[in-house]
Order: C-alpha cells, then sequence, then structure tokens
C-alpha cells in the first residue's frame, strides 16, 4: 500500500486537510536549509554548509563514552518525567560552579530534548491561547512558530542596531499590553551574536516586575562568549525570584545536537507544570543520553571542551574577518555565540535571494536574514565553527559570488 496524496491543497476541515496553525507557519529556515544540504551532498554536491548551528566537532569521547557504558549497563529505560536525580543533580552541580546559582534538583530543575523542548515546556505551562509573548526582531526562527503552535501571540519587538542589537526600554514597554504573559529573549544572541551586560539585564527584569511578566530566558550558547563578553543568567540578577525560566542545553557548546538534551531551570510551580506536560508530551528524555549529560554537565569542562572553544574563537575571528572583507559586506566578531551576522545591505541584493544564488550557483549553505524577522531582512547568517577546510573553501566561493 502506498500513501495517497490530496489533489488539491490540503486546507480546512476534512479528512484530508491540515490543521490552520501549520498552514498558517513558515517551516524552519535553519533546519530546511541544512537539510538541503545534506540531501544535495547525498546526491553528490559538494556543498560547504553554513547554515544551521552545527559545529564540525564530534561529541568529546569522553561523554559518548559515559552514554555507551549507561546503555550497554542496561539503562535502556524510560526514566522519571522530570529526569533522573542523578542528570538533575549534575546539572545543579554545573549552574553552581558555572552561572553562581542554587538550583534544587528536585523542585527546580527538568531535563529536556534540548531548548526547543525547553520552550515548548515553558509555553504549555504558563501561557493561556491568546496571551501575548514579545520576543526579539530578530530573533531565532522558532519562537514565533512554537508560540502560535499553542494559541498564543508573538510580538516582535525590533532590536535596535545603534545599541548593537540590544532592546531600547521605551521600545520594549510599549509591546506591553494586558495580554502580555512573558518575555522571551536569547543571550548570547541568535543571529546577532549580542551578550547582554547585568545592566541590560536589569532593564529587561525591569519591566518584566513592573507588569508581572515571565521571562523565558535561552542561554543555549552561554559557554561561549569571546574576548572580555562574559555570560550572565538573568536568574542571578537582583529581584528576579519566581519569573525566570532558564534554558540550557548541550547542543551547541558541547557539539551534542543529535542527543537532543537540555534542562529548565524555573520556580518549583512552574517545574511541576512542566513536568505535567512533559508526561503526556514525551515521558522522559532518553534514559543513556542523561548519562552522557550528567558527565557534560556535571564535571567539570575537560581539555576535549575548552579546547574546541579555544578554537572556535580563531574561527568566529578569521570568519568575521574574510567575510567583512567581501565588497559589500560587514561582520563584526560576535560577542558571544558562533553566527557571523553580516549586513549585505551595500550589495543590493536581498538576502533571501542571495542566499538562494548562494546555494545553487556556488554550493554554499547559508541562513537569510529574513528568516529571523523583518528587521533581519539585509543580512545573511553564517555558523563560523565549520572545518577550517570548509570556513577557507566556503569564503573563496563567496568572494566569486559577490565578485
Ligand atoms: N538552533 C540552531 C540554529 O539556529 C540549529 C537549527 C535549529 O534547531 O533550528 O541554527
Amino acid at each position: 500500500m502506498t500513501q495517497r496524496a490530496p489533489e488539491a491543497t490540503p486546507a480546512g476541515a476534512g479528512p484530508h486537510g491540515i490543521a490552520q496553525r501549520i498552514l498558517e507557519s513558515p517551516s524552519s529556515a535553519t533546519v530546511r536549509i541544512a537539510d538541503m544540504a545534506k540531501t544535495l551532498r547525498r546526491q553528490g554536491v559538494n556543498v560547504v554548509d553554513f547554515s544551521a548551528g552545527r559545529a564540525s566537532e564530534h561529541t568529546p569521547k569522553y561523554i559518548c563514552q559515559a552514554a555507551s557504558e549507561a546503555m550497554m549497563s542496561g539503562d535502556t529505560h524510560q526514566t522519571m518525567a522530570q529526569g533522573t536525580p542523578e542528570y538533575r543533580q549534575a546539572c545543579a552541580r554545573k549552574l553552581r560552579r558555572e552561572n553562581n546559582m542554587e538550583a534544587d534538583p528536585e523542585t527546580e530543575l527538568i531535563a529536556t530534548f534540548g531548548c526547543k523542548n525547553g520552550l515548548t515546556l515553558s509555553l504549555l505551562a504558563i501561557m493561556n491561547p491568546g496571551d501575548e509573548v514579545i520576543l526579539e526582531d530578530p530573533g531565532f526562527v522558532s519562537y514565533a512558530p512554537t508560540i502560535q503552535f499553542f494559541g498564543g501571540t508573538p510580538v516582535p519587538v525590533p532590536l535596535e542596531p545603534d545599541l548593537n542589537h540590544r532592546w531600547r526600554e521605551e521600545r520594549l514597554r510599549a509591546a506591553v499590553t494586558d495580554r502580555t504573559r512573558a518575555i522571551l529573549f536569547c543571550s548570547p544572541h541568535n543571529p546577532t551574536g549580542t551578550v547582554h551586560t547585568p545592566e541590560e539585564l536589569d532593564m529587561i527584569g525591569r519591566v518584566a516586575r513592573d507588569h508581572d511578566l515571565y521571562v523565558i530566558s535561552d542561554e543555549i550558547y552561554e559557554r561561549v562568549t569571546w574576548g572580555d563578553h562574559k555570560h550572565t543568567c538573568l536568574a542571578t540578577r537582583p529581584d528576579m525570584e519566581g519569573r525566570v525560566i532558564t534554558l540550557m542545553g548541550l547542543t551547541k557548546t558541547a557539539s551534542m545536537g543529535g542527543w537532543r538534551i537540555g534542562f529548565a531551570y524555573a520556580p518549583p510551580h512552574v517545574i511541576e507544570a512542566m513536568n505535567t506536560v512533559q508526561q503526556h508530551l514525551t515521558t522522559c528524555v532518553g534514559s543513556f543520553t542523561q548519562a552522557g549529560a550528567a558527565v557534560a554537565f556535571g564535571e567539570e569542562p575537560k581539555p576535549e571542551l575548552t579546547g574546541m572553544w579555544k578554537d572556535w574563537a580563531e574561527r568566529c575571528e578569521y570568519m568575521t574577518s574574510e567575510l567583512n572583507a567581501l565588497p559589500g559586506v560587514s561582520c563584526a566578531m560576535p560577542e558571544g555565540g558562533f553566527y557571523g551576522w553580516a549586513d549585505i545591505r551595500e550589495t543590493g541584493e536581498g538576502s533571501e535571494a542571495l542566499a538562494e544564488r548562494l546555494l545553487k550557483d556556488h554550493h554554499v549553505a547559508v541562513v537569510p536574514g529574513s528568516a529571523f524577522g523583518g528587521q533581519g531582512e539585509g543580512f545573511l547568517r553564517i555558523t563560523c565553527v565549520k572545518s577550517w577546510e570548509d570556513l577557507k573553501e566556503g569564503v573563496r566561493r563567496m568572494k566569486e559570488a559577490l565578485a
């Protein structure tokens, strides 16, 4: 038997209909373009892939070893929905050691499938249909669709280019209505690379307190900041108790994207609600992935990790300075994270047109800035933590394309 596709557009009711929320949602540009690059590679095309935020390294062996030992010794069953006590304790150790936070592993932490699942659980736990969530423009491609999936309304607030892609307080305040439930933001920021200082975090905190809002703080890139820029967790700032949901994960900084593992740190009543959602949605995060992740978070980062981060700084420096030297392009070193946010406005070409031309004619995959929101037009996002060979070849091809 083969599956039968309907002849007409699958909108509306009836056995062939697709839900309106999906029909109204764009696909994920980051994942779609990375998938396209993989498909082209399978077809024999030598694509240099700078699209999704995935480093070229594999997960360090000592972390794989821990997961593999767990699997071989029978750790192959579902765990508590909240995650294993060992994994949560490891996350609490990491927060104490690296982030100056005291989390109770029993009541304030939950294991998640990366930060995307952390966001899903958070939104289902705190947001009612019709509620509004304020988010950054440009911002991560999946935030707005995820809010919409659950009946919420995303309210993008432009970041200010003259503040190096941060919010101006008046603008943020002006976006708050009586339906606003939460502010969602990401630091180090995807896609612009901005790292919020404590003072800037305090501004977001003030607005949240004044209007009694939650803040969902996506800190997936927190272990990689460059130069003098340092990551500060919003939850450590004064008077933020009870309203911050911190999302962290290993996808980016331990090259563990395929493991789908992270955690959320939040007030106990929120964790309890997230746990209920997790029980119904997925039961729990993978058992042996939690065992590996417990080592990745629980132990002091080993040289396999710290050495990788050091090399990433060099690759980000190299790539952004090469991009900056391309005709019509300007690109600064990110303060944190590993994306080059390349301003292409002087080339006169739109971000989608240029991204498409780069992929089709030069076999270089990048993400058009427009995928990150209206304010992203005129930019390309380029992942800088690919192999040196790919970086050099990608730059060569981009030079050719922009000559
Ligand atoms: N979050 C990464 C990115 O921005 C990976 C792709 C994805 O999960 O969307 O590229």
